[in-house]
């Protein structure tokens, strides 16, 4: 399946930990080769961080709060006119590949 969201669409979580469900957030990050995205604030993980010298300098020990990768199957992708989470269709235009809210008909993009 190709991918229809890009890096900085707004996404909400339908699926996955209970946790981040029903939350929303912008794509920082796309990963289509896993089918993967990244979204701020969401699928929060920990990382403990000890110190570490490279190159001169020294990486501050501690927990590092990091955004992990949400799968695609678990989002979908949130309007920006209706603001509803929905599905997406694409319409071809001149060559141009349009995205287009199946629920409100407006273009995305
Ligand atoms: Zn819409």
């Amino acid at each position: 399946m190709k991918v229809k969201i890009r890096k900085g669409d707004t996404v909400e979580i339908i699926s996955g930990r209970e946790e981040d469900k029903g939350k929303r957030g912008e794509v920082i990050k796309v990963l289509p080769d896993e089918s993967r995205i990244v979204i701020q604030g969401v699928n929060m993980r920990k990382k403990h961080q000890r110190q570490v010298q490279t190159k001169g300098r020294t990486l501050t020990p501690g927990i590092i709060e990091f955004e992990a990768p949400v799968s695609i199957a678990n989002v979908m992708l949130v309007c920006p006119k209706c603001n509803q989470p929905t599905r997406v269709g694409i319409q071809r235009q001149d060559n141009e590949v349009q995205r287009v809210c199946k629920n409100c008909q407006s273009l995305f993009d």
